[in-house]
């Protein structure tokens, strides 16, 4: 059987089944170089010189987060930010871009900022409404939609292949922030995006002990090509180490997020049922106004990412979140232990966050222990 044909757990596990030509170790070496020998005859015959432009460990993670995606070409990145700003970056001033109402915090305030000071024009949108893209599209002057689903803090969800239909019509390239639905869950370039990014900081990596991004692209046009000459420009790229470690994360990606995505859903009913809650925001739940398309566009779970709106407001939810004991209380996602906090305290003002929120990243720990906990704090407050 070809690697190709191999089922994308099987891909994950194995990194791709590479292996290193010069030893045979199943592991690939870690290649902390920055420069590379030039041929006697003064060519680069074996296609590297300069280790901003490229480095061999990055090889087998692109290529494994590019066959998860079902992508042409995948790059990684210093950080998710880092992926996500070049996709604008790589822009021209003037051009008209669409973001979320509902998305990652640090990348709406950039784009709020910096983004428009040199000259992008940015129109945030209710992307759960296909309409309402529709409306804010013009054509001709819209480069860019950004999408990301489930969204950051609310888990609300964007219907990828009809905001992508609509784009495209109207010349614009769509981008899927995919972070929290990670490829196990949705693969956005097969629903009609362009692009799909991930902060790979998060489930990608797993285990909160690097800070890194990747882009796969769908086809490597021109706009991707800016892309990729744009991170050899800026040097947003991983060192040799996380690039490593990353590969060591995606080797467990399926169990992981399953496994998270389980105790997620276990969770949130749970949590329905606890008269401290007032409201549980998981697109796995059957009563979610948005579950129907959830289960349409997402497959085998609903991801590790919910919220609960405490009864009694802020002082509540930051009483709640002081009170736990497994649960630990920091910023962040996807990793294998469960995260909680208190959202509105990062967001700040102009932020779509409730006060009353708590923001859960569900782990691998067994279930029983998350929920126990979580009632115990939620008893008191
Ligand atoms: C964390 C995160 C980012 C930013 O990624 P970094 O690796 O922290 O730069 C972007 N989008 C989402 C959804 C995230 O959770």
């Amino acid at each position: 059987m070809d690697e190709k044909d191999w089922a994308p757990q099987t891909k994950a596990a194995q990194a791709l089944g590479w292996t290193d030509a010069t030893t045979g170790a199943v592991v690939e070496p870690i290649h902390p170089s920055t420069t590379y020998l030039r041929d006697p005859d003064n060519l680069y015959r074996r296609g590297r010189q300069y280790a901003r432009a490229d480095n061999p460990g990055f090889d087998q993670p692109q290529a494994l987060i590019s066959a998860l995606e079902q992508g042409a070409e995948g790059l990684i990145f210093s950080s998710g930010m880092a992926a996500a700003t070049s996709c604008f970056m790589a822009l021209r001033p003037g051009d008209h871009v669409i973001a979320p109402d509902v998305m990652y915090w640090s990348l709406r305030a950039w784009l709020t900022t910096y983004a428009k000071e040199w000259g992008l024009v940015v129109d945030s949108v209710d992307m759960r409404s296909p309409e309402a893209v529709a409306r804010a599209l013009k054509p001709g002057h819209t480069r860019l939609v950004w999408i990301e689903t489930p969204a950051n803090p609310l888990w609300t969800v964007t219907d990828i292949a009809a905001v992508a239909e609509l784009a495209h019509r109207a010349g614009a390239h769509v981008v899927v922030d995919s972070t929290c639905a990670t490829p196990v869950l949705t693969r956005p370039l097969m629903l009609g995006a362009d692009i799909v990014m991930h902060s790979a900081s998060k489930y990608l990596n797993g285990h909160s002990d690097v800070i890194a991004g990747a882009l796969v692209t769908r086809t490597c046009d021109e706009y991707w090509q800016r892309i990729r000459a744009l991170r050899v420009k800026l040097g947003s790229i991983p060192g040799p180490f996380e690039a490593y470690l990353l590969t060591r994360g995606m080797r467990t990606l399926y169990v992981r997020v399953h496994t998270a995505s389980a105790n997620a859903l276990k969770i949130a009913m749970a949590m329905q049922r606890n008269p401290a809650v007032d409201e549980v925001l998981y697109p796995g739940l059957a009563d979610r106004p948005d579950h129907a398309l959830a289960a349409r566009q997402m497959q085998g779970g609903f991801g590790g990412m919910l919220s609960l709106r405490i009864r009694g407001g802020e002082a509540a939810a930051v009483r709640v979140a002081a009170r736990v004991r497994l649960w630990k209380r920091a910023t962040s996602l996807g990793g294998v232990e469960s995260l909680i906090e208190h959202r509105g305290s990062v967001e700040g003002a102009d932020s779509p966050c409730p006060m009353d929120l708590l923001r859960l990243s569900v782990g691998i720990e067994a279930v029983e222990d998350l929920i126990a906990d979580l009632e115990q704090a939620l008893a008191e407050s």
